[in-house]
């Protein structure tokens, strides 16, 4: 029997290229999403046999993170991986010393609590799941190479996802007694809709040599970390993260 992958976040950018691959993959698909599907066919998604489901839901809302779970039980029966991926920018770059608490708030209720509480309804339904290959469900958590490297200009986001960091290691630990496993994926700079606004920047940096691998990530590269961890190769592995950064994360001299 096919399983069933819920990707949070996944109308577009990383978290779609999540969802191809893991159709792909050979896992019927749950896409979830701030917005309304529109007119997209979702052909990237309708391959190998996948049967999909799209739900609008704000993963910062209880009452959306409750439906998100039920329709995809009522569809599907099963969630055997969770990709926590939806992920919002703060509006405005402002300096520490100016950042809102409205900002603040914003930011901390899609990156954060939205994971931490997603996956709580999400683990629970795992709980009552067969054991199947060793295992109930694995999670995978969408951080940020911001988990660990500071930008005064966007610290909310940095804080949000240092916070991804830490619930990854607490849930890895409270369910690896349930046989679920818990990773978390650490993208540097990728070419999405998020990243356009500094584009610019990004390009210069690249040119500078900042990243050890001379280029812009791209939502594929990420994909393809999620897919090995979906598919069950980390079975001894609970709790680790890795960076998907184009060696950002080598410190040099
Ligand atoms: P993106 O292109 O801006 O796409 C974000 C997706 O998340 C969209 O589908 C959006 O829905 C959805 N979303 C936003 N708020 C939501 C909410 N409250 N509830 C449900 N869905 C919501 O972003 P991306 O670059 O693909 O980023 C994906 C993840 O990777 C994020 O967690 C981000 O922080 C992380 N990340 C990205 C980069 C990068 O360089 N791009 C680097 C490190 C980490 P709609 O399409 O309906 O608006």
């Amino acid at each position: 029997m096919k399983q069933t992958a819920l990707i949070t976040g996944a109308r577009r950018g990383i978290g779609r290229a999540i969802a191809a691959q893991l159709a792909k993959d050979g896992f019927n698909i749950v896409i979830n999403a701030a917005s309304p599907a529109g007119n997209d066919a979702f052909e990237d998604i309708k391959q190998n046999g996948a049967d999909f489901l799209y739900i609008q839901g704000d993963v910062s809302k209880s009452a959306d993170r409750e439906k998100i779970v039920k329709l995809t039980i009522e569809k599907f029966k099963s969630i055997d991986v969770l990709v926590n991926n939806a992920g919002i920018a703060p509006k405005v770059r402002a300096d520490l010393l100016d950042m809102s608490e409205e900002s603040f708030d914003y930011v901390l209720s899609v990156n954060t609590k939205g994971n931490m509480f997603l996956t709580q309804i999400a683990a629970k339904q795992m709980i009552k799941q067969e054991i199947v290959n060793k295992r109930r469900g694995i999670i995978i958590n969408i951080s940020s190479a911001s988990s660990a490297v500071s930008s005064t200009n966007r610290g909310e986001y940095c804080i949000s996802k240092a916070a991804v960091s830490m619930l990854t290691t607490l849930y890895a630990d409270r369910l690896s007694r349930e046989s679920i496993f818990v990773y978390e994926i650490r993208p540097g700079v990728i070419k999405t809709d998020m990243t356009s606004v500094v584009s610019e920047k990004y390009n210069q940096l690249i040119k500078d040599g900042v990243f050890p691998i001379a280029r812009w990530g791209t939502p594929q590269d990420i994909a393809d970390a999620v897919s090995a961890f979906a598919g069950g190769k980390f079975l001894y592995t609970t709790g680790n993260f890795i960076d998907v950064d184009g060696g950002f994360h080598i410190r040099r001299l």
